[in-house]
Protein backbone atom coordinates (compact mmCIF):
# COMPACT_ATOMS: atom_id res chain seq x y z
CA UNK A 1 0.00 0.00 0.00
CA UNK A 2 1.15 3.52 -0.53
CA UNK A 3 1.10 6.57 1.61
CA UNK A 4 -2.11 8.18 1.82
CA UNK A 5 -2.44 12.13 2.41
CA UNK A 6 -4.41 13.08 5.14
CA UNK A 7 -5.43 16.41 7.22
CA UNK A 8 -5.45 17.08 10.50
CA UNK A 9 -8.90 18.66 11.29
CA UNK A 10 -8.16 19.66 14.86
CA UNK A 11 -4.97 21.31 13.44
CA UNK A 12 -6.48 22.69 9.97
CA UNK A 13 -7.78 26.52 10.07
CA UNK A 14 -9.33 26.64 6.73
CA UNK A 15 -6.91 29.10 5.16
CA UNK A 16 -7.30 27.31 1.80
CA UNK A 17 -4.07 27.64 0.75
CA UNK A 18 -3.45 24.38 -0.30
CA UNK A 19 -6.50 23.98 -2.58
CA UNK A 20 -5.42 27.20 -4.25
CA UNK A 21 -1.58 25.39 -4.57
CA UNK A 22 -3.04 21.92 -5.66
CA UNK A 23 -6.59 22.07 -6.01
CA UNK A 24 -6.79 18.16 -7.93
CA UNK A 25 -6.20 17.04 -4.45
CA UNK A 26 -7.52 19.62 -1.76
CA UNK A 27 -10.53 20.74 -1.60
CA UNK A 28 -11.99 23.41 0.98
CA UNK A 29 -15.58 22.53 3.01
CA UNK A 30 -16.47 25.82 3.39
CA UNK A 31 -19.49 24.65 5.71
CA UNK A 32 -16.97 23.37 7.94
CA UNK A 33 -14.18 25.32 7.22
CA UNK A 34 -11.62 22.86 6.91
CA UNK A 35 -9.83 21.61 4.23
CA UNK A 36 -10.98 17.15 2.72
CA UNK A 37 -8.28 15.41 0.38
CA UNK A 38 -10.62 14.69 -2.29
CA UNK A 39 -7.85 12.20 -4.09
CA UNK A 40 -5.84 10.90 -1.43
CA UNK A 41 -3.82 8.66 -3.58
CA UNK A 42 -2.70 10.29 -6.16
CA UNK A 43 -1.96 13.79 -7.85
CA UNK A 44 1.12 16.06 -8.95
CA UNK A 45 3.68 15.47 -6.25
CA UNK A 46 5.53 18.41 -7.05
CA UNK A 47 2.46 20.58 -6.06
CA UNK A 48 1.11 18.03 -2.74
CA UNK A 49 4.81 18.52 -1.36
CA UNK A 50 4.12 22.80 -2.03
CA UNK A 51 0.89 22.45 -0.27
CA UNK A 52 2.14 20.56 2.64
CA UNK A 53 5.26 22.81 2.94
CA UNK A 54 3.01 26.06 2.60
CA UNK A 55 0.34 24.92 4.83
CA UNK A 56 0.23 27.37 7.80
CA UNK A 57 -0.72 24.73 10.77
CA UNK A 58 1.42 22.01 9.03
CA UNK A 59 -1.24 19.49 9.41
CA UNK A 60 -1.28 17.65 6.01
CA UNK A 61 0.57 15.09 6.64
CA UNK A 62 1.21 11.48 4.63
CA UNK A 63 -0.01 8.48 6.69
CA UNK A 64 1.56 4.81 5.76
CA UNK A 65 0.18 1.60 5.65
CA UNK A 66 3.58 0.00 5.96
CA UNK A 67 6.76 -0.08 8.14
CA UNK A 68 8.87 3.31 7.61
CA UNK A 69 11.72 1.37 6.30
CA UNK A 70 9.61 1.02 2.75
CA UNK A 71 8.42 4.27 2.64
CA UNK A 72 11.43 5.79 0.86
CA UNK A 73 10.94 3.06 -2.13
CA UNK A 74 7.14 3.12 -1.97
CA UNK A 75 7.59 6.80 -2.60
CA UNK A 76 9.96 6.71 -5.52
CA UNK A 77 7.62 4.09 -7.09
CA UNK A 78 4.24 6.16 -6.61
CA UNK A 79 6.65 9.40 -7.99
CA UNK A 80 7.16 11.26 -4.68
CA UNK A 81 10.25 13.14 -4.83
CA UNK A 82 10.92 13.31 -0.55
S1 LIG B 1 -3.33 24.90 4.01
FE1 LIG B 1 -3.45 23.75 5.94
S2 LIG B 1 -4.63 25.04 7.33
FE2 LIG B 1 -4.96 25.85 5.27
S3 LIG B 1 -6.87 24.83 4.58
FE3 LIG B 1 -5.13 23.57 3.87
S4 LIG B 1 -4.84 22.03 5.48
FE4 LIG B 1 -6.09 23.68 6.35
Amino acid sequence: MLGKIVIDQEECIGCGTCESICPQVFRLDEDAAKAVVIMARGGPSEYIEEAMESCPQESIQISWARRPARQSTEMEAFGWQM
